[in-house]
C-alpha cells in the first residue's frame, strides 16, 4: 500500500540544498540581517516578475494585508468588503484596524469572491475591497475594478495563494491598488519562514510602506507616522532569490498535475460524485491547491485517513461564523455559497514532485471508496 502526503518540503529541498545553502552562508557570514542589498534585489526581482513597477518586502502575508490597508488609510468604522471563504487573516487583520469585515459570498465555480453580490453591501462606510485569489486563480477583478471605481473603493488583492497565476495575461497582485503576498513555506513560492509582499503601481505608497514597515519612520528616530515592525529578513530574500528561479516551473508541474487528476477522475467515471477545480475563462490558475468538492465528503476523508493518502479542508468554517466573529452578528444561511463549499471542498496532494503513481494511487483509492459509498 502507497501513502501518498499532502505535502512534502523535502523534495523540493534536496533539489535545491547546495544552493541555498550557500544563499544562507553568504548572509551570515555578513552578519547583516535586517533589510539590505538582497531585500531590495528580490524586490526588484518579485517587482520584474509579477510586472509592477513596486515590490515592499515584509513580514508575512498577513503583514503585507495589515500594512496595505494601512496604507489606503482605513480606520475605525470604515467597512472592508471581503469573501468569508479564505485564510483568517484576510478578515483578521481589517479587525485589526477596528474596521468592519462585510462579507460577500462567493462564486460555487471559482471559490472566489462573486461580484454580483458587491453592490447590495455597500454602504457609505465602505472604504476598500479585498478580492482573494483563492487556490491560485485570480477572482474578476475587471468587475470588482468597474465596481470599485465606481464607488471610491481601494482595491487590495489578497494574492497569497496566487503567485504566478494570470488573468488576460496580466499576473496576480497587479490589477489593484495594493497586491499582497504570502511567503509561508507551503505557499507555491515559499521561504524557511514567514515572509511577504506588497505590490503597488503607486510611488507614494511605495514610500509610505517603506516608513510603515519601519515604525513609520523615514530617517533613523524621526517618525512621522505610527507604523509597526514587519520588515522581510535578509535570509528570507536570500533563499526566495534562489526559488525564484524555479517558481515557474514548479508552478507547470502542479497545471500538469491537475491535468493529470481531471483526467483520471473522468476516466475512472468518477464525475457524478466529485467536482473537479474549474478555471475561469483567461486565468491562467497556479494550483496552490487542488481542490475538489465531494460527496459524502467527511466519510471519503476517513477513508483517505485509514489508506494513507494526504488531504486536507480548505475551510471548514467560514469566517462569519467563526467564535470570533460572533459579535459581528452574522447567522448560518447568510453566505450559502461558501457554507455548501465548506461542506463539500477536499483539497488534494499537488505538490510539484508529485509522481504519477502517487496521483494515479490517490484517484484510485477515491475511486474505491466510491464503488461501495
Ligand atoms: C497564507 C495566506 C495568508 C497569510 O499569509 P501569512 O504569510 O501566513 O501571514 C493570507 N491570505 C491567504 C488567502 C493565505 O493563503
Amino acid at each position: 500500500m502507497m501513502s501518498v502526503p499532502f505535502l512534502d518540503l523535502k523534495l523540493q529541498y534536496h533539489h535545491i540544498k547546495p544552493e541555498m545553502m550557500a544563499a544562507i552562508q553568504a548572509v551570515c557570514d555578513e552578519q547583516a540581517f535586517i533589510l539590505g542589498p538582497r531585500v531590495e534585489q528580490v524586490e526588484q526581482a518579485l517587482a520584474a516578475y509579477l510586472g509592477c513597477p513596486y515590490a515592499i518586502g515584509v513580514a508575512s502575508g498577513s503583514d503585507a494585508l495589515l500594512l496595505a490597508l494601512m496604507a489606503s488609510g482605513v480606520r475605525p468604522g470604515d467597512e472592508v468588503l471581503t469573501t468569508p471563504f479564505t485564510f483568517f487573516s484576510t478578515a483578521g487583520v481589517i479587525s485589526r484596524l477596528q474596521a468592519t469585515p462585510v462579507f460577500v459570498d462567493i462564486s460555487p465555480d471559482t471559490f472566489t469572491l462573486n461580484p454580483d453580490l458587491v453592490e447590495s453591501r455597500l454602504t457609505s462606510r465602505a472604504r476598500a475591497i479585498i478580492p482573494v485569489h483563492l487556490f491560485g486563480q485570480c477572482a474578476e477583478m475587471e468587475r470588482i475594478g468597474t465596481i470599485a471605481r465606481k464607488r471610491g473603493l481601494i482595491v487590495i488583492e489578497d494574492a497569497c495563494q496566487a503567485i504566478g497565476a494570470s488573468r488576460h495575461g496580466q499576473k496576480a497582485g497587479t490589477f489593484g491598488d495594493f497586491g499582497c503576498f504570502s511567503f509561508f513555506p507551503s505557499k507555491n513560492l515559499g521561504g524557511i519562514g514567514d515572509g511577504g509582499l506588497i505590490t503597488t503601481h503607486s510611488a507614494k505608497a511605495r514610500d509610505l510602506l517603506l516608513a510603515l514597515r519601519v515604525h513609520g519612520s523615514r530617517s533613523d528616530y524621526h517618525h512621522d507616522h505610527i507604523g509597526i515592525n514587519s520588515r522581510l529578513d535578509a535570509l528570507q530574500a536570500a533563499v526566495l532569490l534562489v526559488k525564484l528561479r524555479y517558481l515557474d516551473s514548479w508552478n507547470a508541474r502542479r497545471q500538469e498535475n491537475a491535468c493529470l487528476y481531471n483526467q483520471l477522475f473522468q476516466e475512472a467515471g468518477l464525475l457524478d460524485r466529485i467536482i473537479l477545480p474549474k478555471t475561469a475563462p483567461g486565468n491562467v490558475h497556479v494550483f496552490h491547491q487542488y481542490t475538489i468538492r465531494a460527496a459524502k465528503r467527511d466519510q471519503l476523508m476517513a477513508y483517505l485517513k485509514e489508506q494513507g493518502i494526504g488531504h486536507k479542508v480548505y475551510y471548514p468554517v467560514p469566517l462569519h461564523l467563526q467564535e470570533c466573529y460572533h459579535f459581528l452578528g452574522y447567522q448560518k444561511g447568510d453566505f450559502p455559497v461558501s457554507e455548501l463549499m465548506a461542506q463539500e471542498v477536499l483539497s488534494l496532494p499537488i505538490f510539484p514532485e508529485l509522481t504519477k503513481a502517487q496521483i494515479v494511487r490517490v484517484v484510485e483509492t477515491i475511486a474505491e471508496f466510491y464503488r461501495t459509498n
